[in-house]
């Protein structure tokens, strides 16, 4: 690693806006400052006073204006990643941003003649780990998911889904999503008002974030190996038809997170079980979804189409109890494997 850092050139050439972005921050800006929210860890005020919070992009200096203060780039880091406020933090956060922000600057190497393009093009696309949870901002016994939907206090709060008062996400059902190794690299927010579906659409995905590279209850499952092997995992487009499948009891579900299958989501459905059942919603959508995702994994897995009852009003199987999922899979279970 290479340990020599330039103070100077990281206060000046790391912008805030940058690191805004890369916490997925909101912010507006007006003049020649960012103004928003504060989003210190430390603040102890109104979380949703979005004018609590200045940078001065002339300075790239920051200021909030109820308790935390103010300080430089480098200040803001230490806040950020609960870093200790003494010479050592200082060091940590200023390497935090070095690697961060100036990666391209930091190569010491003469001999690398790597042009930072190619490199780029080169790196692995990952989401990267939220570096805040919304935990403590969220609504958990909101009357869509418990009046509405049906599902009990108890599960949402174990899934962390709740409804979200403030920020990009303010007035929305928020899903966490996990990445493989199980750490908080979104919240998507579902639309709860027609008004806000036709200006925001329905699901509202972090622009820095790939929804592609990642399926929704991965992390749980995986090292679920019995269950795997003896049930397949089962595959369905949405969070809640994910969700109203666990809490049937049925646990080994994935959600895509729409009704295509990317080949990230499908390296990651294989490698751990050569069982599917392909369980998408009862509209074109889902139908064309689930012939595409049949013919791409039926050479290397066996596939299970679910068939809906016929005459069924049913469309997705978050509307299926579980006494009626139960028999649906009964139902499925004689047949042609191929699902044809
Ligand atoms: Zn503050």
């Amino acid at each position: 690693m290479n340990n020599w850092i330039d103070y100077a050139q990281i206060k000046v050439e790391v912008r805030f806006k940058a690191v805004f972005e890369y916490y997925n921050l909101q912010f507006t800006i007006k003049g020649r400052e960012i103004v928003c929210a504060c989003p210190l860890p430390l603040h102890a005020g109104d979380r949703d006073n979005n004018n609590a919070f200045h940078v001065s992009l002339e300075k790239n200096c920051f200021n909030c204006f109820t308790h935390c203060g103010g300080g430089n780039i480098i200040d803001f880091i230490q806040h950020m990643e609960n870093l200790s406020f003494d010479d050592d933090g200082f060091r940590k956060a200023a390497l935090f941003l070095q690697e961060h922000f100036l990666a391209d600057n930091s190569s010491q190497n003469p001999t690398d003649e790597e042009k930072p393009d190619k490199k780029k093009q080169e790196a692995p696309l990952v989401n990267k780990p939220l570096t805040f949870s919304l935990e403590n901002r969220l609504k958990y016994d909101h009357p869509w998911m418990i009046q509405e939907k049906g599902f009990s206090l108890e599960l949402v709060k174990k899934f962390g889904i709740g409804w979200c008062k403030t920020g990009l996400m303010a007035g929305r059902i928020v899903y966490p999503v996990h990445n493989t190794k199980g750490e908080l690299v979104a919240y998507i927010g579902r639309a709860l008002t027609q008004k806000d579906e036709n200006q925001r659409g329905k699901y509202l995905v972090p622009s820095q974030f790939h929804k592609h590279l990642e399926l929704w209850n991965f992390h749980r499952i995986r090292e679920k190996k019995k269950l795997l092997r003896d049930f397949g995992l089962i595959v369905v487009e949405g969070f809640n038809d994910a969700l109203r499948l666990i809490d049937q009891g049925f646990e080994n579900v994935v959600a895509l997170m729409g009704c295509s299958m990317s080949d990230e989501q499908e390296r990651m459905i294989l490698s751990v079980t050569d069982k599917i059942v392909l369980f998408l919603d009862n509209n074109e959508a889902g139908n064309e979804g689930t012939k595409s995702i049949h013919k791409r994994l039926i050479h290397r897995a066996f596939v299970k189409v679910i068939q809906y009852p016929e005459n069924s009003d049913k469309i997705q199987p978050e509307d299926f109890t579980k006494d009626e999922l139960i028999e649906l899979f009964e139902q499925n279970k004689t047949g042609d494997q191929d699902g044809q």
